[in-house]
């Protein structure tokens, strides 16, 4: 009985899979041979310590890469020396980019019901980027606990006027744990973005967000903020979630006071550049397939996960096919973008400076979404041009990479630019499950990115590029 089911199983599953066999379809010899240079690209780049020994150096010996910063300039020179030995041309590319630098930044309780007298309670705080500063003695206030912004113009100015705004928002872990931790950050990032200014509306004084993530080690958690225009600008910040749950706790009971000190500068704009390497193209070097990830990143870590690893990941293709002796038809152009995380002046200069080449850039990939295992590719381009990457899914499947998925928007927030301007934009796909338990806090560093997964991200990135890069035709965006 046991056999017979067992033979029964495996004939359904051979048909099963005859039936998925015969659903691709045929491949090309040009195709075929493609095939066989990914696999071969595959092979090497996850044999490769390359892109693990970069992220060593972009993270540890650097440090963190704000942008403005003298280590975020270096970090682009450490990277053109690098490409540069493996035979790389260096296209320089200056741009003016935002100077905000972090300052003192620090809370504590200082009354609320049941407190020991004459004691205060220190609460753990960070600047969110891009916020103004307290005076520098700080200021103290009432505070009022909020779960949303709907929540907090339902109680009105009368309410909130004065007072230091407490966001008791919500970060979806149980949507992050079953895979979809990006949507669940979108959701939450709302607050950190538009709070600050919907609060200055009703006369707040200060805001303070539970941070954006999805871990709970007391670690606060920054991000860019957004003024709108119309209304004055009040500092903000990020607590941990257990400040923020202590607060809601206390504020249930009776009257909280807070006082808040936050210092940071926005400097003038100062210059600063794009790293951009070329491996030129043998028979059409005028059109470009890039390959990216961000150079800054914030402060307060090292920027392993957001976004060391995406830019590592991308530069591996250039050892790889030095090593394999391979040389491409288009030209494969690597790019750390700067400014991605408060400005994103980077990818606009690109998109401006080269704006009458776009016809002739066949698509830019850009991994910025952790170094968990690479899941596959995210891709905006026309529905019709998706069966063009059957030979890739057939080569990223042997490493369990070779999910495809058509998005109707920008899958990176760099490309985004590019996505604007009618260029295919394909973003790496990683496990996202772990990421926002790091994102923009001070853990973002070296030990937690897993080497074997960042080989995986960069063996798939580079397969991508090399088929991009050499492929007959090119996917369309619409
Ligand atoms: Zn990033």
């Amino acid at each position: 009985m046991k056999i017979r089911s067992l033979i029964l199983t495996f004939l359904l599953l051979s048909q099963f899979a005859d039936s998925q066999l015969r659903k691709q379809r045929e491949f090309s010899p040009a195709e075929q041979v493609l095939m066989r240079q990914m696999a071969q690209i595959q092979k090497a780049a996850l044999e490769s310590d390359a892109a693990y020994r970069w992220l060593a150096h972009f993270c540890n010996n650097i440090g963190p890469r704000l942008t403005g910063s003298p280590q975020a300039d270096f970090a682009v020179l450490y990277g053109q020396a690098e490409l540069r030995k493996l035979g790389l041309k260096i296209v320089t590319h200056k741009m003016l980019v935002p100077h905000w630098v972090r300052g003192a930044e620090t809370a504590r309780l200082v009354e609320w019901p049941g407190m020991t007298p004459g004691t205060s309670q220190k609460l753990l705080v960070t600047a969110l980027g891009g916020s103004v500063a307290t005076p520098q003695e700080g200021i103290t206030a009432d505070v009022v606990v909020v779960d949303s912004i709907a929540d907090m113009k339902a109680l009105g100015a009368e309410k909130v006027r004065g007072k230091i705004v407490i966001f008791n928002n919500f970060f979806d872990k149980a949507m992050a744990r079953s895979g979809h931790a990006f949507e669940a950050y979108g959701k939450a990032v709302q607050v950190r973005g538009r709070g600050a200014s919907e609060a200055a509306r009703l006369g707040a004084v200060a805001t303070l967000i539970r941070s954006v993530g999805s871990a709970e080690f007391r670690v606060p958690h920054t991000g860019g903020l957004i003024y709108a225009k119309d209304v004055p600008q009040i500092p903000a910040g990020a607590l941990t979630h257990e400040d923020v749950s202590t607060i809601v706790d206390l504020a249930q009971q009776g009257r909280v006071r807070l006082h808040l000190t936050l210092t940071p500068q926005t400097l003038p704009d100062v210059e600063s550049s794009n790293l951009i390497a070329d491996i030129p193209g043998t028979e059409h070097p005028e059109e470009i397939v890039i390959i990216s990830g961000h150079i800054d990143s914030w402060d307060l870590g090292t920027g392993a996960l957001d976004d060391g690893a995406g830019v590592v990941a991308a530069m591996q293709i250039a050892e790889t096919l030095k090593w394999l002796g391979l040389k491409p038809k288009r030209t494969i152009r690597i790019v750390g973008w700067m400014n991605e995380e408060n400005g994103g002046r980077g990818a606009k200069a690109y998109a401006t400076d080269f704006a009458s080449l776009m016809g002739d850039h066949i698509a830019a990939i850009e991994m910025d979404s952790g170094a968990g295992h690479a899941l596959g590719f995210q891709l905006r381009v026309a529905e019709k041009s998706m069966d063009l990457f059957a030979p890739v899914t057939t080569v990223l499947d042997a490493q369990g990479a070779g999910l495809l998925q058509r998005t109707d928007g920008s899958p990176g927030a760099d490309i985004g630019d590019l996505d604007e301007l009618g260029v295919p934009t394909i973003g790496m796909w990683n496990d996202g499950r772990d990421y926002f338990h790091y994102h923009h806090t001070p853990a973002d560093t070296f030990d937690k990115v897993d080497k074997r997964n960042l080989q995986e991200n960069a063996a798939a990135m580079a397969a991508l590029a090399w088929y991009l890069a050499n492929m007959e035709g090119r996917p369309q965006q619409k």
